[in-house]
């Protein structure tokens, strides 16, 4: 997998160059980190680093000091992550080496399900490689370690975010402090396609502009190219997909305001 084969065409968004070092259509299809500031959340982890987009530090440094005032340790569970490691996740799920489950939670029996009941049950909780948003370095799930019960390890679960769970602190400071730094929820309902995923912030500035970006045709030929399992009836099926899975998100993040902090350059 190289980046050549989807860096072409980026003419008709000429006024995205800045939003990173060149090559758009490798950044939206994960293929490159270029655009990512990789750092550790933790000192007692050095080692361990999550990556966001260069240009949303500022105004996630800002989130993290706003929680901090008010007794919410904020850190990121999932930021970047590349086209290699989602297709990792995708046939792990497609061959049944990790659980697939459906949108109660039930784990299902891959056997008794079509090929294309197979994608569109891991599309509910798993993105496509090369259309997900967490390439794109703008997106990130995050959560309160300091919020946690002490037994308790995050499953990245709604109940966890709503009002009885122990993340409910982190959703009612989110929905006050999230938008004005210009942040928006894309999965803040189950509209058909994916599951709600309340801890899926997306920083609006960064995310409209891959999103009007992000181009079909590029991403059948990256995915033609690799050995996604399923890979014909993804090709065969990929306008459904793109439109039930990819596009179909909170319609809100278009009328984001624009945000406080410093949003061109950290
Ligand atoms: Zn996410």
């Amino acid at each position: 997998m190289n980046s050549e084969t989807s860096s072409n065409n980026v003419s008709d968004v000429s006024d995205l160059n800045n939003i990173a070092n060149g090559n758009l259509q490798a950044q939206i299809l994960g293929l490159t980190d270029s655009h990512i500031h990789y750092f550790a959340q933790n000192a007692q982890f050095p080692e361990t680093k999550v990556g966001i987009h260069q240009q949303v530090l500022p105004a996630f440094q800002a989130l993290v000091a706003k929680g901090k005032d008010v007794g919410i340790t904020i850190e990121i569970a999932s930021g970047f992550r590349s086209f290699e490691r989602q297709l990792l996740i995708w046939n792990n799920k497609y061959t049944g080496k990790t659980a697939v489950k459906n949108i109660d939670g039930e784990t299902l029996a891959l056997a008794e399900l079509s090929s294309l009941e197979i994608i569109q049950s891991i599309l509910l909780f798993s993105a496509l490689p090369g259309a997900s948003r967490h390439h794109w370095g703008c997106d990130i799930d995050i959560y309160a370690p300091n919020l946690l019960p002490k037994e308790q390890s995050l499953q990245l679960e709604p109940w966890e975010y709503e009002p009885t769970g122990p993340m409910a602190i982190l959703t009612e400071f989110l929905a006050k402090e999230a938008q004005p730094l210009g942040f928006y929820f894309p999965y803040d309902n189950y509209r058909g396609g994916v599951a709600a995923e309340p801890w899926h912030l997306s920083y609006a500035p960064l995310a409209n502009k891959y999103q009007q970006a992000f181009d079909m045709s590029t991403l059948k030929q990256c995915l033609n190219e690799t050995d996604i399992k399923g890979k014909n009836i993804i090709i065969n099926e990929l306008t459904n997909i793109v439109k039930q899975f990819v596009l179909n998100i909170n319609p809100n993040n278009l009328s984001t305001a624009t945000p406080a902090t410093g949003a061109t350059r950290g």
